[in-house]
């Protein structure tokens, strides 16, 4: 079966700009005014980049210039976003990129096939295979079918394991981006109670591995926890990545705590944005103009009791890109025997 197959050779100059997030900025996200630092994902993530762009650069010297292959199966228009995202960020930092959209009917051996021959080319360091897939596909078989070694979202068994027991291996790139940011940032972890909110393969489970990688005394929290506002309030650093809106309120977060706003959920009810966001003329106005807004996991009253937080948008979103660039690179120096 043949895939449509856009081939992305052209390499576009990084523009790009390097900074961490100043402290004390004084400015919650919106119009609130708090002390609490806003951690600014943007400005990591192009600092990542062009870490990224510059090892390119070396790698290229050597004849090497690493490879993402991104296959986007039908028509989801969030997921479609995604991945020329992705790839358009492969182009600005001087990788090799290859889109593959198969059909949504596409079928699980069909899936396996493309995926055995994206694991044998010699040009392709990594493979991306943008989640949701079709109910037909076999998600877990085929993500296990990814070779681990060009496994650069972090998902393949092997690369889960590895991760656990320290070994170089490719972290899923959410979480590794939120240990950049605290790193970046120069927020310390070690010795801190973490405190997770999610069990997620994608992101709580792993971000409580690589919390731990760093000496954090870990709590993983979820749907059947008792006391979970009990666990939360006694974080030095709390993580939200459960998918609820504004669910982290200002009782449950220890003043001066560091907060990681995992959560991306639109808000398009006026109540709703009142529950909110009362008060924040400028996102009001981007609310009536757009009919929507984004909020985390955590209310926007919790982030004035933290002493630094990640907004939404703006904060750890930004780094899933940034991460999956550096796990490519990352992947084509593994595979060849070179430092990472
Ligand atoms: P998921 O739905 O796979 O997992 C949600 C987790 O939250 C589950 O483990 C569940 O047990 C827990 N949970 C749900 N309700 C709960 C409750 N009331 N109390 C305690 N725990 C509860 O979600 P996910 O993939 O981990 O994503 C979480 C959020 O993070 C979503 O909003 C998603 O959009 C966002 N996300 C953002 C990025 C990014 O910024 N790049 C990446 C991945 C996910």
């Amino acid at each position: 079966m043949k895939f449509n197959v856009v081939c992305r050779t052209l390499r576009l100059a990084a523009s790009i700009t390097i900074g961490i997030a100043a402290p004390g900025t004084g400015e919650a996200h919106g119009s609130r005014m708090t002390d609490a630092r806003v951690l600014d994902g943007t400005k990591i993530a192009n600092e990542i980049k062009a870490e990224v762009a510059a090892e390119v650069e070396l790698l290229a010297g050597q004849g090497i210039r690493p490879g993402l292959a991104a296959v986007l199966v039908g028509n989801v228009p969030a997921s479609q976003i995604y991945v020329r995202s992705k790839v358009k960020t492969c182009a600005e930092l001087g990788l090799f990129s290859e889109l593959i959209t198969p059909p949504d009917t596409v079928t699980t051996e069909e899936m396996l096939e493309l995926v055995a021959s994206l694991n044998a080319r010699e040009d392709i360091d990594g493979i991306l295979i943008q989640l949701p897939l079709p109910p037909q596909v076999n998600a877990k078989l085929l993500l296990e079918a990814v070779n681990p070694a060009k496994d650069v979202d972090g998902f393949h068994p092997v690369n889960v394991g590895k991760v656990q027991s320290g070994q170089p291996a490719l972290a899923p790139c959410t979480p590794a981006g939120m240990i950049q940011i605290l790193k970046r940032s120069g927020l310390p972890i070690a010795g801190q109670n973490a405190v997770v909110i999610g069990r997620s393969d994608i992101v709580g489970k792993p971000i409580a591995m690589l919390l731990l990688q760093e000496n954090a005394t870990v709590t993983i929290c979820h749907s059947k926890t008792h006391n979970l506002a009990g666990h939360a309030r006694g974080a030095d650093i709390l993580v939200a990545a459960i998918g609820r809106a504004g669910f982290v309120t200002p009782d449950m977060v220890k003043p001066g705590a560091t907060i990681l706003d995992v959560g991306i959920n639109r808000i398009t009810e006026h109540e709703e944005f009142d529950k909110f966001f009362a008060g924040d003329v400028r996102r009001e106005e981007l609310f009536l103009l757009k009919g929507s807004t984004l909020i985390g996991d955590v209310h926007p009253a919790a982030y004035a009791v933290s002493g630094a937080y990640t907004p939404v948008p703006g904060g750890v979103g930004p780094l899933t890109i940034a991460m999956l660039m550096s796990n490519t690179v990352r992947a084509a120096k593994l595979r060849r025997g070179l430092p990472v």
